[in-house]
């Protein structure tokens, strides 16, 4: 397929612009332009045949299965985006005041109550644009409730191996040191460890529950009372909380903040790079850090307040047409609807992961949560990787599953099938999974050719993340 730059013809045009009719201005010559600006000349239905192409090539939750695991890859109900694009949202500037922002304000205002209610939360602060800026700003809180109580030998976060990687990067974005918390055999935080390693030193924990394994820590009561008699903080990341939404609250497990990711559980589009929003819920004695708008309902009406000015990790309310999606998902499914979303997440992938025990070593030994976790250790030695299946999905109408993800675990593959798949569905990608491990099994020196029928076959991953061609060079 030819470049846009490679099809530009000198001359050509799509501008339907009228002729300028004001003064024309020259640039002070500090800001204008040394070079010509090089950009294609097409006509617009060039451009646009050229995306729909591009398109097409593309894979998204709307063209098959998209297994992802970690990541909540569901069905994005259209209807959120009809909403999301009403004037009234869509065309609104946050400085025009509050008395011309009154149904936007409404919106923040119930989207408030919503999530603190959802998350067993006081307050919650919209600012955050993505999972990982949420985690710094829970952190930031901790950090900031240590400072104000004159503490400052506490610099350790506790984080359990099976997390997420984004956490321990956040810990070193805070300047604070990570303390790896190892799993018991059944993927469970080890109680006894943790006894051990907290100490006048322990700033915190960072939990994960359901835990990266898709298992739900049981003893998670214990734990948040350990770090609590310890001094410290405890920290949820809700990014996942697409199985436990509706049914169990982080606030009654004993956290002090959760960040959650709107872009998974909560229904914006996501993958292509966001926006995302990765709102942070907190308790009441938490919430005077929290920067962002705080709106609230007056006899005249909503208003909007900075309550931590100038403390802010984004501009006003964050990404507000994702929390828009995120509010017109809960209030369309209600709150049976909120726990039936969970419960049916869970029951998909206990069904999905016992019709592929029949083949697969699943790491998960009694049931799982939203998703389950197979190795292929044992394949591997054979010649089969969990690449090599992962490719060969591709060829089968479907996305892979999340491969090498948690680190824990070799060979993984992590399978999250959502709630928004149907028994049939289902059923028809067990058989892929069943067919593809035949088929591989039985020869494994072809299992390195998948996928064969997509526009780019295997690439060699090596020579692309060492010697990356991104530059179009004419
Ligand atoms: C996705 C994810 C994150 C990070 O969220 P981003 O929006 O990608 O920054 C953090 N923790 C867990 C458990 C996740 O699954």
């Amino acid at each position: 397929m030819k470049l846009l730059f490679e099809k530009s013809v000198p001359g050509r045009k799509s501008n339907y612009l009228a002729p300028c009719d004001v003064p024309a201005v020259t640039l002070p010559e500090t800001i204008s332009r040394k070079i010509p600006l090089n950009m294609p000349e097409l006509s617009e239905g060039d451009v646009a045949r050229h995306y729909s192409a591009l398109e097409m090539r593309t894979f998204g939750v709307n063209d098959g299965f998209y297994p992802l695991g970690s990541c909540t890859m569901k069905y994005n109900p259209a209807i959120n985006e009809t909403v999301t694009s009403l004037p009234g949202f869509a065309d609104i500037h946050p400085l025009q005041g509050d008395k011309h922002s009154q149904g936007m304000l409404e919106a923040a205002y119930r989207a408030e109550r919503y999530f603190t209610e959802i998350t067993g939360m006081d307050a919650i602060s919209f600012q955050p644009a993505a999972g990982a800026q949420g985690e710094f700003l829970g952190m930031m809180l901790i950090k900031k409730y240590h400072e104000d109580r004159g503490d400052a030998a506490r610099h350790n976060i506790i984080i359990p191996d099976s997390a997420h990687g984004t956490n321990p990067a956040t810990v070193g974005m805070c300047g604070w040191n990570v303390v790896n918390l190892p799993s018991n055999p059944d993927g469970r935080i080890d109680v006894a460890k943790l006894r051990e390693i907290v100490g006048p030193d322990t700033a915190g924990i960072m939990l994960t529950n359901p835990n990266t394994l898709g298992i739900f820590e049981t003893d998670v009561l214990e734990v948040t009372r350990i770090i609590h008699d310890a001094g410290g903080l405890c920290y949820y990341d809700g990014a996942n909380l697409n199985p436990i939404a509706g049914i169990a609250k982080p606030g009654e497990m004993g956290f002090d903040c959760v960040h959650l990711n709107l872009h998974k559980t909560f229904s914006t589009p996501h993958g292509g790079g966001g926006p995302g929003s990765g709102p942070v819920g907190c308790k009441q004695f938490l919430a005077k850090y929290l920067p962002g708008l705080c709106v609230q309902k007056t006899p005249g009406g909503y208003t909007a307040r900075n309550t931590a000015a100038p403390r802010s990790v984004h501009s006003f309310h964050g990404n507000v047409l994702v929390f828009l999606r995120a509010l017109a998902y809960v209030m369309t499914l209600g709150s049976d609807g909120v726990l039936e979303m969970s419960a049916h997440a869970v029951l998909n992938a206990n069904y999905l992961m016992k019709r592929l025990r029949e083949r697969f070593e699943i790491i998960n030994k009694g049931i799982c949560m939203h998703e389950f976790v197979i190795t292929m250790e044992k394949e591997a030695k054979q010649g089969v990787s969990a690449k090599d299946m992962a490719k060969a999905f591709l060829d089968n109408g479907m996305m892979a599953p999340t491969m090498y993800f948690p680190l824990i675990v070799k060979e993984a593959l992590m399978v999250e099938p959502t709630e928004t798949e149907g028994k049939e569905t289902l059923d028809d990608v067990a058989d892929i999974f069943i067919k593809l491990y035949d088929t591989l099994m039985a020869n494994p020196e072809t299992a390195h050719d998948y996928p064969k029928t997509t526009v780019i076959g295997r690439p060699n991953e090596v020579e692309a993340a060492r010697n990356p061609r991104v530059q179009f060079l004419g």
